[in-house]
């Protein structure tokens, strides 16, 4: 079986947000189309929200925007919700992430009643193949995928479904993707 894994795909990465990437409202626009017209031949879809209530560094003052970040995503507010273009999208789970942490790969997350965590429930759906996508290619999506790899998955990363934070960021995370074993697409 195979899973299309929808990283952080939330408001406050899209333009307008906290902590805005320049492609996050085109990225969300297209996936969107992707899940509505049957996910590109996956069986499952997931997505991964950052979900942060106390992510000490995380979060700073004067964040460099490498390894600290302006406030975003807090739990429950509207940053943390999904693009308004995925909110009505055929997602079957999502997974939290972030809660006391940075929290970048989706396989930190957990169902949001903290009862499930990304791996546990792809394996119960015998899933061993993911299509992963969303933001920021640089970061969450890059931590994302390579978690999968070391956890034995087979993946494919949609990068005209994927925004960075920056430009050079996001070809490099694609090259140690790639190198990692990732099929990029
Ligand atoms: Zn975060």
């Amino acid at each position: 079986m195979k899973a299309l894994v929808i990283v952080d795909t939330q408001n406050d990465f899209c333009p307008g947000g906290a902590l805005g990437t320049a492609d996050g409202d085109r990225v969300a626009a297209a996936i969107a189309e992707v899940v509505a017209r049957g996910a590109g031949g996956c069986e499952h879809v997931v997505a991964t929200q950052d979900w942060h209530i106390d992510p000490g560094s995380h979060f700073a003052e004067n964040p460099d925007f490498v390894h600290t970040w302006p406030v975003h995503c807090r739990a429950d507010t509207e940053g943390a919700a999904m693009h308004p273009a995925l909110a009505d999208a055929a997602v079957e789970e999502y997974f939290h992430k972030g809660q006391y942490d940075d929290g970048y790969s989706g396989f930190s997350g957990t169902t949001p009643d903290g009862g499930q965590d990304l791996e546990a429930w792809l394996r119960a759906h015998d899933v061993t193949q993911v299509d992963v996508c969303g933001i920021a290619t640089d970061f969450c999506v890059r931590a994302t995928a390579l978690d999968a790899l070391e956890r034995g998955f087979s993946v494919r990363v949609l990068t005209s479904l994927c925004s960075p934070v920056s430009e050079e960021g996001g070809a490099a995370a694609i090259e140690e993707m790639r190198a990692a074993g990732a099929e990029i697409i």
